[in-house]
Parts: structure tokens; sequence; C-alpha cells
């Protein structure tokens, strides 16, 4: 998949704005002929952004317009040290709801839905990118926030709520408690809106049985807009990008080269028509793929696969690479496994050991399902994991996202 003309064009224009504002990126690329920019090819050399440079430039340096144009900012999370801060142009703001009113669309969704809204409003950009996109699209939105289990039943009792946005840890932690509340009947959900983080098939199964509702994945991170940058469809062949907001890239992690359609790398993003903050060629250091081909919808936008990970998640154990999808996998295809789990790796007596402890089903043996574990890890990665196996529920869930690898090598 390669950059069109015409989103070239849309480029160009951000490339020289970001020049005459003395913004960071159009320092980066002063002395370039931006005109010159004809090919993918060209577009290719320019060079990328990161997280680090958008955090060098707190609070306000990513600005790119004057100030009285900027409406509202929003930030990332900093765990991980400074954090970023994001401003937004009134167009931005609905540009990103036109997004997400879009992804509502495409997985159903319409003004006479009733959406029940779990992820957090403020700072984050989570809650508010549903209930901007619920809105535009005329639905009504119930602006829950996160947490209070026994509210949330309630409401979606109440309200007759249908359309859960949820995380996916959350929406599983919602969907066991309706289980064992015998809830199923007095709820009327049909659909449930996921959170873009990386969850596998068997937790995905588990929410759809224990509901009886489709769920959607959505896309989208705060640096570029936030949630609601692509979804999948109804046919749940990948998640659609909307490449009229944004161009998209899949690259070697580590040497930054394009890979073919189809094989797994780092999604790199580019804005196209934003003007509070436009990024080119952003390193979201999120794992996913091209799906090539076209989708049976018939809906031309490019698509990508599930987030498989993060590249800062990828562990070495022994000399061997992994991806927390891998150790999923595994999971999914052994008999009596729950889908929760928890990677811990340690540095023991000069060695590394890694351990993965996982959820039963109730009444499976425990030791069989270490065995199948144990030979499933042995024939695809060639080396064995510690199994630890705990009763379902065990685990630590969370309302945002679970942390599923634990490299105590690190501390
Ligand atoms: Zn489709």
């Amino acid at each position: 998949m390669k950059i069109s003309a015409e989103q070239l064009e849309l480029v160009k224009a951000q490339l020289k704005r970001l020049v005459q504002t003395g913004h960071f990126y159009g320092k980066r690329i002063e002395g370039i002929d931006i005109d010159a920019i004809q090919t993918a090819e060209d577009f290719e050399k320019l060079p990328f952004c990161s997280k680090e440079d958008l955090r060098e430039a707190y609070p306000l340096g990513l600005m790119a317009v004057p100030e009285e144009e900027i409406v509202r900012i929003h930030s990332s999370s900093g765990t991980t040290g400074t954090p970023v801060i994001i401003p937004y142009t009134a167009k931005d703001v609905d540009d990103w709801a036109t997004m997400f009113a879009r992804c509502y669309e495409t997985a159903g969704i319409t003004n006479k839905d009733r959406i029940q809204i779990t992820p957090g409003y403020g700072l984050w950009t989570a809650g508010i990118g549903f209930q901007a996109g619920c809105e535009k699209l005329g639905a009504m939105a119930i602006p829950m926030g996160p947490g209070n289990t026994e509210k949330q039943l309630q409401m979606m009792q109440d309200l007759q709520s249908t359309v859960i946005c949820a995380t996916s840890s959350y929406a599983l932690l919602l969907s066991e408690q309706i289980e064992k509340r015998n809830l199923k009947d007095k709820i009327r959900l049909k659909k449930g809106v996921i959170g873009s983080e990386r969850w596998g098939e068997k937790m995905r199964n588990r929410i759809q049985n224990a509901l009886g509702i489709e769920l959607y994945d959505i896309y989208g991170l705060t640096e570029i807009y936030g949630p609601g940058i692509g979804v999948n469809c109804s046919h749940n062949t990948g998640m659609h990008i909307w490449d009229d907001f944004l161009y998209l890239e899949i690259v070697n992690p580590q040497t930054g080269e394009p890979v073919p359609d189809g094989e797994v790398g780092e999604i790199v993003l580019t804005t196209l028509v934003k003007e509070g903050a436009p990024l080119i060629r952003f390193r979201t250091h999120d794992l996913s793929r091209i799906i090539p081909g076209e989708c049976p919808c018939g809906r031309s936008y490019p698509r990508i696969d599930i987030i498989m990970g993060r590249t800062d998640d990828m562990f070495k154990v022994k000399g061997v690479n992994m991806f927390p999808s891998q150790v999923e996998e595994f999971i999914r295809d052994t008999k009596g496994a729950y889908s929760e789990y928890l990677v811990t790796i340690d540095h023991v007596n000069g060695k590394d050991v890694m351990t993965v402890s996982v959820e039963l089903e109730d009444g499976a043996d425990g030791e069989q399902v270490a065995e199948e574990l144990r030979v499933r890890f042995k024939n695809k990665v060639n080396m064995t994991p510690e199994i630890e196996t705990v009763p379902k529920g065990s685990l630590p869930r969370s309302e945002k996202k679970t942390k599923r690898v634990i490299d105590k090598r690190l501390d």
C-alpha cells in the first residue's frame, strides 16, 4: 500500500506549515525541498517522529497554529516520564467526532442506540471520544466513566443500554458479573465497542458468549486524535482505518524499512488534515499487519489486523524473542485454560526463569493443562516455561489495560 497523490498533497501542505511555525518537525526537515516530494519513495525518506520528540515538546511545543485557534488539549499517560500534550483546534475536535461516528456506523450502530460509555473522561482521550462520536451519530450517550460496577449494571438494566463501550478487561469483568448474577435476561446489550487493547480470541469468545453480543475493536491513540481512527466491520476481517484523515504504514521496528503488505511490523501514522498538532510518520510502537485484498463489505478503507502487541512488549527469554500475543495463542489452543494469564520473568541463580500463570476453567485438570502448555511452548518457540495454574478469577483484572508481562530482571 503506497501513499496516494491526493494524500501526498495533504502531507506537503502540513510540512510547509510545520516549517513556517518553527515546529520541531519543521526544523528537522529544514533544507528539504518540499515541492520536490513527488513519490511514495520520496515520502518514505522523510524522518520519523517518536513519543520522545513529543515529550521534549512539553507542554505546548506541538502547537502548529496560533494559540487562539486551540480549543482543547488532551494528554497521554505519563507512566513512563513526562506526559505528552496534544492541542486540538475546533476542526480537529470535529474531525475526530466524524471519524468516531463513522466507527459506530461501521459497527451497525444507529441513532436509535443507547451507548453506555465506561472509559474514563478527562485529560485522557478515551471517554470524551466515545461521547463526541455518539453525539455526532445522534445516539443516546450514557456517560458512566469507569468503575462502580454496581451502578454500571443498574444503569444497564434501567436504561436498557444497547451498546457497551469498554476496555476488553472491563468488558470481561462486566460479563462475568452479569453471568454470576443471572442478569442476562434483564439486559438488552447488542454490541460491544472495545478499546484498542490487544486481546486474545479466547477472551473475545468469553465476552461474546456470556453476553450474546457482537464485538467491535476500535483503534486509536491520544497522539493521533484518540480512539476512533478505525474499527472492524461486521465481517470481522480486521479494522478499517480512515485513510482520508490518516496515512498508514507498517515498518520493520528494527530497521524502519516498510514491510510488505501482510507482514507484521510497527504501525506508523501520518495525519493528513490535523491542524493543532500534525504528526508526520509517528511511530506508534503498536504491532499489526496490513490485511491485503478487499473486504467483503465493499469499503475501500485499508484494514489492519487486531493489535498484536507493542514493540516494547517484546521480551527475550533464554535468547528467544516472544510477544504476549504468542503466549495468548498457546493458551487459546489449550483445552481447560481460561483466557486470563500473567507472565513473570526473573533472573535466578544466573538463569532466566519464565513463569506463565494461567487461570483454569471450572473443573479443568491443572496438571493436564500445564503439561499441554509446556509442550506447545517447546514445539513452537523451543523453550519451556514454568507453568502455574490458578483458579478462575484469581489473576488481577483492570479497568484500564491489564499488564500481562512482568519482567523482574528490569528492577
Ligand atoms: Zn469491511
